[in-house]
């Protein structure tokens, strides 16, 4: 018998090894390893988008997942696809979402169009491809789609990156080839502040990797800190009339909400990182205001010196790393992001349309389709079912237990299913 179990573990190791061998190799057999950067612009109005090429690039290295790679572990308001020109086999794909969407909410999008900036890291086909991005809206119809041909011998690909920027290691994965790599991003920090940004980054690390998942999971991770110095000493305010000449032009008062900080220099951001080892970006703001934003495979901002540094840096990490949604709901700030018959694709909400693609299956039969109605002051975290208000939406929104770190930042920890989505990313990175 013994021996019998001893064969079938080395068969189930040697299966496991070919499984692993043959996820490596598929990654060598389609890419070569460096970064093709596409910049899009990203236009419209609530009325109509559009999608337009703006630049290509090739950067040394590839800092992304090197398995699973037609493969999604979270879908975005957006997606970008790889298929191989020849047969039309999808080598790539990943999801995303854009600030530019999240403005198409508001009443401003009524108006003129606007533009925005949307830049692309995809690993460098060996052949040629075609490359599709796509919008969705929330109803996850494609309102805007751009399909266009790259060949990798292209002699007009610009070379960007060949001199890596300085900046300074944080945290070394134990597995390099798996590795999630993350880079943080001086923003109102002078020369003579980058000994403190440093500092800034260490604890936001330190802080980070306190909150699990993330602190089983540490060594998954390589984080970077890169120097890249402003001219001024903190962001642009424009409600109190302060405009800094900062690296990233960063700001609050995003679409007139005092508390969104954000940039809208993606361009500027990509080459500001340029060569070094960076696929998620956290942009650390040199500044006591309240204020920050994490959009879904695009970038996490935060302010730096609030006492609450730590807590906004995981929760818009929540959203920019696992695409979770906001688990909270506020009278008169209300937003109709999700229509009630759809299911959401954030993996921390639902609408009941598609329970089963969410957490049912973690809650006891009986509690499945119980409803809870509870307030601010409850802090039970424990308690798994199903609790009105979530999304910014009061009503027919739905969220997994009364208190989460993406309800409030006064409960430091994620819920049980904020948790799981979360490992869940980390693990697409493994074969
Ligand atoms: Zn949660």
């Amino acid at each position: 018998m013994k021996t019998t179990i001893n064969k079938l573990c080395l068969l189930l190791l040697v299966t496991t090894l070919l499984f692993i061998n043959c996820q490596a190799q598929d990654f060598k057999k389609y890419f070569s390893d460096s970064t093709l950067r596409i910049d899009y612009t990203l236009t419209g109005n609530a009325d109509g988008q559009a999608v337009a090429l703006d630049a290509m690039s090739r950067m040394p290295g590839w800092y992304g997942k090197r398995v699973h790679m037609a493969e999604v572990p979270v879908r975005g308001a957006a997606e970008v696809t790889m298929q191989l020109a020849s047969t039309g086999e999808v080598i790539y794909r990943q999801a995303f979402s854009t600030l530019f969407q999240e403005w198409l909410d508001l009443p401003d999008a009524q108006r003129a169009p606007k533009s925005f900036e949307c830049v692309q890291l995809l690993p460098m086909p060996r052949d040629s491809v075609v490359v599709r991005l796509t919008l969705f809206n929330p109803r996850h119809e494609a309102t805007a789609t751009i399909v266009h041909g790259v060949n990798p011998k292209d002699y007009t690909l610009r070379r960007i990156g060949e001199k890596a920027p300085s900046y300074v290691v944080l945290n070394e994965p134990t597995d390099p080839n798996h590795a999630i790599n993350i880079a943080f991003v001086a923003e109102g920090y002078t020369q003579k502040e980058m000994d403190d940004y440093l500092e800034d980054c260490r604890k936001g690390t330190e802080g980070l990797f306190s909150y699990e998942p993330f602190k089983s999971l540490r060594n998954r991770f390589r984080i970077i800190a890169v120097c890249t110095p402003s001219q001024d000493s903190g962001p642009s305010i424009p409600s109190e009339g302060i405009w800094h000449e900062t690296t990233l032009g960063s700001s609050f008062d995003t679409f007139g909400m005092d508390r969104y900080l954000t940039t809208l220099r993606m361009k500027r951001m990509h080459d500001l990182l340029a060569g070094a080892p960076y696929e998620h970006i956290i942009v650390m703001v040199n500044t006591d205001k309240y204020g920050g934003g994490g959009i879904y495979n695009s970038m996490n901002l935060l302010m730096t010196k609030h006492r609450l540094f730590i807590e906004v840096l995981v929760h818009e990490f929540g959203h920019s790393f696992a695409g979770l949604a906001d688990e909270y709901a506020y009278e008169g700030e209300e937003m109709n992001d999700f229509p009630r018959d759809i299911e959401p694709w954030a993996p921390n909400i639902t609408t009941l349309a598609d329970f089963g693609s969410k957490w049912k299956d973690m809650l006891p039969e009986q509690l499945a389709l119980e409803i809870e109605h509870t307030d601010d002051d409850n802090l039970d975290t424990a308690t798994l079912g199903l609790y009105e208000g979530a999304g910014c939406c009061l009503k027919g929104v739905y969220r997994p237990c009364p208190n989460c770190m993406m309800r409030t930042l006064k409960v430091p920890i994620f819920c049980p299913v904020c948790r799981k989505a979360i490992a869940r990313v980390i693990n697409h990175y493994m074969p």
